[in-house]
């Protein structure tokens, strides 16, 4: 598959590394990468429609928002770009169900477009786990690093601003996780099944390293 102007998928567990690679994509090949999780982050404090709930209680459970929530954040960030035909856009976390899946085509249809592909980081769960409960950020730029594989070269500073205080997100510890894992394996894993009778969907061995993980994602998508 050559690349432009194409939609893309990331679909996997929580950890198993999608974040890291499209941040890849977005900078090294211009895409524009709808992360609904950062969407949703960024409203944390939002209160959700007919409810008492803000939408960061709602992730800190590991719980799904309402579809209504997450398709208006997921419309309003395409409509941010005034080239989005010509543009490859990478969805990240987003389906995450069969429905959102449904709505996606929909909402892709509504921009003349169609999903290209979808590329499922599969990933041994185990692994998953130390990656999130290991996984820690610098407060001032967001770098990310893990306690069990990447610390920072100095003890307690940041390598790329130098920043000596870190923090956790708010959903990645046990119980969170183990929500997220069964919400998972539930709701989002019966979309390998829907891409893959649809054509599209290329496996991606998300266990290897990093730069491993990028080369054949690239080689997959035709970059
Ligand atoms: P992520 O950053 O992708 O790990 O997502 C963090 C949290 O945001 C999830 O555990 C959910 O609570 C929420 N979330 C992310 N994507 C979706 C989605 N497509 N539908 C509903 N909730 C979502």
């Amino acid at each position: 598959m050559s690349v432009s102007g194409k939609w893309i998928v990331f679909l996997g567990a929580p950890g198993c590394g999608k974040g890291t690679q499209a941040s890849f994509l977005k900078d090294d090949h211009s895409f524009i990468v709808v992360a609904v999780g950062d969407l949703l982050r960024a409203n944390a404090d939002k209160t959700m429609p007919d409810s008492s709930k803000t939408i960061g209680e709602v992730m800190k459970a590991g719980e799904l928002l309402p579809n209504e929530v997450t398709v208006e954040l997921v419309k309003q960030e395409l409509m941010k770009s005034v080239d989005i035909a010509s543009r490859n856009v990478l969805f990240d976390g987003f389906p995450r169900t069969v429905t959102q899946a449904d709505l996606l085509n929909d909402l892709a249809a509504d921009f003349g477009k169609n999903l290209d592909a979808v590329l499922y980081f599969n990933i041994d769960f185990e692994l998953v786990k130390k990656r999130i409960l290991g996984r820690y950020t610098c407060a001032k730029c967001g770098m990310i690093y893990n306690k069990h594989f990447v610390n920072p070269k100095v003890d307690g500073e940041c390598d790329v601003c130098g920043g000596h205080e870190f923090e956790c997100r708010m959903d990645d510890n046990e119980v969170s996780l183990l929500k997220r894992l069964n919400v998972y394996d539930n709701m989002t894993k019966p979309l390998i099944d829907y891409f893959n009778q649809r054509g599209i969907l290329l496996d991606i061995d998300a266990g290897s390293p990093v730069e491993v993980v990028m080369q054949s994602i690239l080689l997959s998508i035709g970059l």
